[in-house]
C-alpha cells in the first residue's frame, strides 16, 4: 500500500494522487463524479468477462472470444491500400507449436516492436477461422505476464470513461483497491450481515472489482448475473441505505406539527355528503377515506398517496375528503395536470355537492376579472376548495388557512411542483398525491417511499369489462361495422392518434394525423355522425368547448391525440380506437383504454396497428389484449421500460442506486426495507454496539447522501 502522508484517510484521497492518474485524467474523472479513491471503490463493473481459463489454438471456435498464452514468432508490417494505412500481424504460437496470427490496422508508434520473436504474450479476443488459420482481429495484448490483473481470471468490464482505456482503467481500479481497502470500513450492523449471510465491505468491494480464483469455474454464472455474495451485499447495502434515509425522513414529516381534525366531526361530514353522491362508496374507498381520516386528525401532515387503476374512483375520495376538511374551516388546493381535468372536477364539484359549494375554478385561462373573486373567497379566511392546473403554485394567489393539497395524476408533476404548493402555507397541509396508474411495490417503497399508500383494488360494481382487440388491415372493416352499431345504438367513440397533423419527416410520414383522420371519417366512415377534434394545438377554449359537446353526446365521435389520456371521465364512450398503438408506451395505452368501460356498457378498445402481419406483435400490445389489470399492467411496464423510463425524467432523480436494480432485485429491496423498519423500531438512535457501524456511516457520508435525495 503506497503512504499518502499528506491525507490521513486514504479513501479520501484524490484520485489524481493515484499512481498513472494525472491532472487530465482527474478532470475526466470528475465529471462521472469520481473524485476520491473511494468513489472509485464504488465504481462498479458494468459487466465481466471470463479469462479464467486459457485456451489452445486447437481449441478455438469462429466467433468465440478466448485467451491464449503465446509466444511471438514474427511481427511484420505491410502497408495497405491509401497513404497513412498499413497492417500489423504477428505470428504465432501455443505450446503444442499451433499457429495463430494477429492483426492490427491501426497501432501506436513503437507497438510493434515490443512483438520481439521469442516474447510470451496473452492475447484475448475474438478467433476468426478461415480454413486451417485461426486469427485475432485488434486482441487485448498482455505483455507481462506475472501481471494477473487482465488475465487467467475473471476481468470486469467497466462503463468506458472517454480518454481511459480499459486496460488503464483496470489498473488504476487495483491500485485504488490496495490503497482504498485496507481502510474502508463496516458500514452496516453485522447483525444484518450475519441474517444474510453477506460478505463484510472491504471482502465485497475487492470481489466486485476482481473476483477470486474460484468464480466462473464449473459453469458458475454468478458474477455475470450480479448474484455473488459480494454483489448480493452491495445491492442490500444500497436499499438500505436508501430505505433508512427515506424512512427516517417520513419519521421526522411525522413529527413535524400539523393540523389535526376533529375525528368525530369528520365522520359526521362523511355521513352528509356521501348521501348527495348517486352511489355507493366502495369497500377501497371507504378504506382510504378511513385512512386518510385517521391520519389527518393526528397533529402531524399526512403524507399519503392514494393508489388506484384507471376508473377507480380516486376523485370521490379526494373530493369527500377536501369537503371534511372544509367543514372544519380549511382551505383545499386541488391541483390536475390538465385544464380539461380541472374543468371536469370543477363541474363535478358543483353537480353533485350543489352549486353553493365554496369552490372556484383557476387555469391559465381564468381572467383578471375571476383571479380577484378567487383572491376575495380565499381572504375570506372561510373554507373554500380551489381547483386548479399548475397556475394554482404559478399564481400569487394567496391561501389563508391552507390545510389540504391535492394532487391529481401526480405522475405530471415534480416533486418541486408538490413542494412549492404545500409552501403556501404556514403548517405544513396534509398531501394527498394520487396516481393515474397503478405503482408496482418495488418503486411504491423506493421512488414514492416517504408516503403512507391507500389502494382501490376493485372498480366499482356494474363495470363490465373491456375487451381489447389487435385490430390489422383486413380486420378494419369488421371493425368499423362494430363501431357503427355501437353508434347506433347511442354510444359514443374516441379515435386516438399519435400526430395532430400530417408529417413530412421521414419518420413519421407513414403515419395517420388527427387532423386528417378526422376529415376522412366524418366525410366518408361515418357521415351521419358528429366527429369532433381534440388535441393540444387548440386553445383552452375550444378545448372545453368540445369535451362539453362530447361530455353532452352532442359529438358522438372524439377524435383526439392524447391531451384526452389523463382523467378524462364519459361513461356513455364504449369505443375506444388507438391507431399506431406502437407508438405508445403502456402505461398510456392504458390510461388511454381507461377512458372507456366507465359506464354500464360492455366496451370494446380496438388497437388498429399497421405491422405487417409477419412481424411479431410488441409484446406490451400483448400485454394490453391479455388483461386489465392495472397492477398487471404496471409490472410489466417496469420491466419492459425500466425505473426511469417509467417514472419520467421529473421523477427518476429519485433512484439513486448504482448496483442494484430494481426489476433484478427486489427481494432484497424487501429484505432491506423490513430490516430498516425493525432497525428503526429497536434502536431508533442507533445506541447498540451492533448499530455502531451504521451510525457511523450516518455522521460521514451518510448525511450528504440523505440530504441529495430528492422526496416529496
Ligand atoms: P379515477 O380513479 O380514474 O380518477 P374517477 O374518480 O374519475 O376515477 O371515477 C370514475 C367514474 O366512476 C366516475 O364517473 C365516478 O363518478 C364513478 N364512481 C366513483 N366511485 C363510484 C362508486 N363507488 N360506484 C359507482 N360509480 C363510481
Ligand atoms: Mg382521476
Amino acid at each position: 500500500m503506497t503512504k499518502k502522508p499528506f491525507q490521513e484517510d486514504p479513501l479520501a484521497t484524490r484520485v489524481q494522487f493515484i499512481k498513472g492518474v494525472g491532472p487530465r485524467m482527474a478532470t475526466v474523472f470528475a465529471s462521472r463524479d469520481i473524485n476520491t479513491i473511494k468513489d472509485l471503490l464504488y465504481f462498479f463493473p458494468r459487466k465481466y468477462e471470463d479469462r479464467s481459463q486459457l485456451a489452445l489454438v486447437k481449441d478455438l471456435t469462429e466467433g468465440n472470444s478466448a485467451s491464449l498464452e503465446l509466444t511471438v514468432h514474427q511481427a511484420f508490417v505491410r502497408p495497405l491500400r491509401g497513404r497513412f494505412s498499413k497492417l500489423l500481424e504477428v505470428k504465432a504460437f501455443d505450446k503444442d507449436k499451433q499457429w495463430m496470427s494477429l492483426k492490427w490496422f491501426r497501432t501506436y508508434k513503437g507497438f510493434e516492436q515490443k512483438f520481439e520473436p521469442g516474447t510470451k504474450i496473452i492475447a484475448t479476443g475474438t478467433v476468426k477461422v478461415f480454413g486451417s488459420i485461426r486469427e485475432m482481429v485488434h486482441p487485448d495484448i498482455q505483455f507481462d505476464l506475472e501481471d494477473d490483473v487482465h488475465v487467467g481470471r475473471i476481468v470486469p468490464i467497466y462503463t468506458e470513461i472517454d480518454g481511459v482505456p480499459t486496460k488503464t482503467l483496470r489498473r488504476i481500479l487495483d491500485t485504488a483497491l490496495s490503497m482504498g481497502i485496507p481502510a474502508l470500513k463496516e458500514e452496516l450492523p453485522s447483525s444484518v450481515l450475519q441474517k444474510h449471510k453477506l460478505p463484510t465491505l472491504p471482502r465485497a468491494i475487492q470481489e466486485v472489482h476482481f473476483p477470486s480464483e474460484n468464480h466462473g469455474k464449473n459453469g458458475n454464472n454468478d458474477f455475470a448475473n450480479f448474484k455473488s455474495p459480494a454483489h448480493q451485499r452491495l445491492i442490500y447495502e444500497e436499499f438500505f441505505k436508501f430505505e433508512y434515509h427515506i424512512l427516517s425522513k417520513r419519521l421526522n414529516l411525522e413529527k413535524e406539527r400539523g393540523h389535526a381534525l376533529d375525528s368525530a366531526k369528520l365522520a359526521a361530514s362523511l355521513k352528509s355528503w356521501r348521501a348527495k353522491l348517486p352511489f355507493q362508496l366502495t369497500k377501497g374507498q371507504e378504506n382510504s377515506l378511513n385512512e386518510i381520516f385517521s391520519d389527518i386528525s393526528k397533529p402531524h401532515p399526512m403524507n399519503r398517496l392514494l393508489q388506484g387503476d384507471v376508473g377507480a374512483g380516486k376523485t370521490a375520495v379526494a373530493l369527500l375528503s377536501a369537503l371534511a376538511l372544509m367543514d372544519q374551516g380549511f382551505q383545499v388546493a386541488l391541483m390536475a395536470p390538465t385544464e380539461i381535468l380541472a374543468e371536469q372536477h370543477f363541474q363535478n364539484v358543483l353537480k353533485a355537492f350543489g352549486v353553493d359549494t365554496p369552490v372556484k375554478l383557476l387555469v391559465g385561462k381564468t381572467t383578471a376579472v375571476e383571479r380577484r373573486s378567487v383572491q376575495a373567497l380565499l381572504d375570506s379566511e372561510g373554507p373554500a376548495l380551489l381547483i386548479g392546473t399548475h397556475a394554482l403554485i404559478e399564481d400569487p394567489v394567496k391561501f389563508r388557512n391552507l390545510g389540504y393539497v391535492i394532487i391529481d395524476e401526480q405522475h405530471r408533476f415534480g416533486v418541486d411542483q408538490r413542494r412549492k404548493l404545500r409552501e403556501k402555507s404556514f403548517i405544513q397541509p396534509h398531501t394527498l398525491v394520487m396516481t393515474a396508474t397503478p405503482i408496482p411495490r418495488t418503486l411504491a417503497l423506493t421512488a414514492y417511499g416517504d408516503l403512507e399508500v391507500s389502494i382501490i383494488r376493485e372498480r366499482p360494481p356494474g363495470r363490465t369489462p373491456i375487451k381489447t382487440y389487435l385490430v390489422r388491415g383486413p380486420e378494419h372493416g369488421k371493425m368499423i361495422e362494430h363501431i357503427k352499431k355501437e353508434l347506433r345504438e347511442g354510444r359514443q367513440a374516441y379515435f386516438i392518434f399519435p400526430l395532430v397533423n400530417d408529417s413530412e419527416e421521414e419518420a413519421f410520414k407513414h403515419l395517420t394525423s388527427a387532423v386528417s383522420a378526422a376529415e376522412r371519417l366524418a366525410n366518408e366512415t361515418f357521415p351521419e355522425f358528429k366527429v369532433g377534434l381534440l388535441h393540444g394545438q387548440l386553445s383552452s377554449n375550444e378545448k372545453a368547448t368540445i369535451m362539453e359537446r362530447f361530455r353532452k353526446n352532442e359529438v358522438q365521435i372524439l377524435v383526439s391525440t392524447t391531451v384526452v389520456e389523463v382523467g378524462v371521465d364519459v361513461p356513455n364512450a364504449t369505443i375506444m380506437v388507438i391507431e399506431h398503438p406502437e407508438r405508445f408506451g403502456l402505461s398510456q395505452l392504458h390510461q388511454l383504454r381507461g377512458r372507456i368501460g366507465r359506464g354500464q356498457f360492455a366496451s370494446t378498445c380496438f388497437l388498429k396497428t399497421d405491422r405487417p402481419p409477419n412481424l411479431p406483435t410488441p409484446e406490451r400490445l400483448e400485454v394490453m389484449c391479455e388483461t386489465e389489470d392495472g397492477f398487471k399492467i404496471a409490472e410489466a411496464d417496469l420491466e419492459l421500460r425500466g425505473p426511469g423510463e417509467f417514472l419520467g425524467t421529473r421523477q427518476s432523480g429519485a433512484l439513486p442506486f448504482k448496483i442494484a436494480s430494481l426489476i433484478r432485485d427486489q427481494e432484497w429491496l424487501f429484505k432491506a426495507r423490513d430490516d430498516v423498519m425493525e432497525l428503526l423500531k429497536a434502536d431508533p438512535l442507533l445506541k447498540s454496539p451492533d448499530s455502531k457501524p451504521f451510525k457511523n456511516y450516518l455522521e460521514n457520508s451518510g448525511k450528504l447522501e440523505s440530504a441529495h435525495l430528492k422526496t416529496s
